[in-house]
């Protein structure tokens, strides 16, 4: 995502919400979203128009991938946003702007932590995702009950 410029895309991920009952649906505008790879250092030190026509630019790449897989689709998006792992790092205070946790490289997870009582829960506690998040909740809360 460093740069918009030649042919290379990344790998993307689309998600359509009219096909799972998430409730975000009901009516139109149908929201969809692509998900993928980024680098915080890809959007540091950008002066804001600059971030604005990179935004721009590899909205038309990504929109334009997805109409020539789906003819059409590019003149159905009446709105479109891009967030980059700057805006997860200024949103949500992530380290590198990451939304699934931190690396998972070890299989040894506690919601313990050194300060008795204190429990830590979210999918930087156990594993990533909306499933980490739950598991690191569910099993917060069992050490609590189990104190
Ligand atoms: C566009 C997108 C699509 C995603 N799709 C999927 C998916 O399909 N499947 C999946 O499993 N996961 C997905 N994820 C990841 C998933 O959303 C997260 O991993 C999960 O929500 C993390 O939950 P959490 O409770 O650990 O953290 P968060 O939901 O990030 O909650 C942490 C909260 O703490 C707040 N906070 C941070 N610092 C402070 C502070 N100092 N003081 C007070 N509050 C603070 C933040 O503002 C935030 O509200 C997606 C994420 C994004 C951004």
């Amino acid at each position: 995502m460093a740069s918009p410029a030649g042919d290379r895309l990344p790998p993307i991920i689309m998600a359509d919400y009219a096909r799972i009952d998430s409730g975000l649906n009901q009516g139109t505008p149908y929201l969809c979203m692509l998900c993928g790879i980024d680098r915080l250092s890809n959007w540091d030190g950008l002066t804001a128009d600059a971030v604005r026509a990179r935004k721009a630019a590899w909205t038309d790449r990504l929109v334009g991938a997805v109409d020539a897989a789906f003819p059409g689709f590019a003149g159905l998006v009446v709105q479109h946003e891009m967030a980059t792992p700057a805006t997860m790092h200024a949103v949500l205070n992530t380290p590198g702007g990451a939304v699934y946790g931190f690396a998972p490289e070890t299989l040894v997870r506690s919601p313990r932590t050194a300060v008795p009582g204190l429990y830590l829960a979210s999918a930087w506690a156990a594993a990533g995702g909306f499933t980490g998040a739950m598991i690191g909740g569910a099993s917060a809360a069992r050490a609590a009950l189990r104190n």
